[in-house]
């Protein structure tokens, strides 16, 4: 099986190609199909498993179909996460002049505030940080995001973010596409998805 048959388009799977992903990974090949016909998924796949293609080329596929600032948000439980994704979106988006920003904190904040007014195409970010933002940034709203992942959530919740996580979804407009991935599905975990996603469906691997 190939990213095309998964219903991937030609200058996505040539990113893929000189990535050097020769064939889906399993995630890869449960999840991305699901998520082209814009269901709202569950992923249980550790880090390795390639869940950040997973949910990154689904992304960029909507957003070649109908360009857009300010079209996803990725939030991450650490800064160092946070850089392997926003990384690997540029190195999937280079062919499609992708701006992607990384909004953690230990950054400069006026810095941030000016990389958001450019209204990059996707944030990704820590949740603390985004709300910050989104409270206090003037002009930066999230109203038209069309698509919310929430990376290992299992470690989000560790960290104590849920609380934090609730107060951004009220800035999210509730018609949108949400990803959830999580090594573990714990009850935390499970009410943070019954907050955020729409009739999800699971995948594991
Ligand atoms: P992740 O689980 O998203 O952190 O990905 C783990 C590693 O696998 C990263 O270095 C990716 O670049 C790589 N990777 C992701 N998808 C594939 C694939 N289909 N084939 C080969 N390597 C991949």
């Amino acid at each position: 099986e190939t990213f095309k048959d998964l219903g991937v388009v030609d200058s996505l799977c040539e990113a893929c190609d000189s990535l050097g992903y020769k064939k889906p990974t399993p995630i890869q090949q449960k999840s991305i199909p699901l998520a082209l016909q814009g269901r709202d998924i569950i992923g249980i796949a550790e880090t390795g498993s390639g869940k950040t293609a997973a949910f990154a080329l689904p992304i960029l596929q909507a957003l070649l179909e109908k360009p857009q600032p300010l079209f996803a948000l990725v939030l991450a439980p650490t800064r160092e996460l946070a850089v392997q994704i926003q990384k690997a979106f540029e190195a999937m988006g280079s062919l499609i002049s992708l701006r992607c920003a990384l909004v953690v904190g230990g950054m400069d904040h006026m810095q941030q505030a000016i990389a958001l007014g450019k209204k990059p195409h996707v944030i990704v970010a820590s949740p603390g940080r985004i709300l910050d933002h989104l409270e206090t940034t003037k002009g930066f709203s999230l109203r038209n995001l069309q698509y919310l992942v929430m990376d290992e959530a299992d470690r989000l919740i560790d960290q104590d973010f849920g609380p934090v996580i609730e107060k951004i979804l009220k800035f999210l407009p509730r018609e949108r596409h949400t990803f959830l991935f999580s090594a573990t599905m714990s009850n935390k975990v499970e009410s943070l998805q019954r907050a955020s996603l729409r009739d999800p469906l699971k995948v594991s691997v």
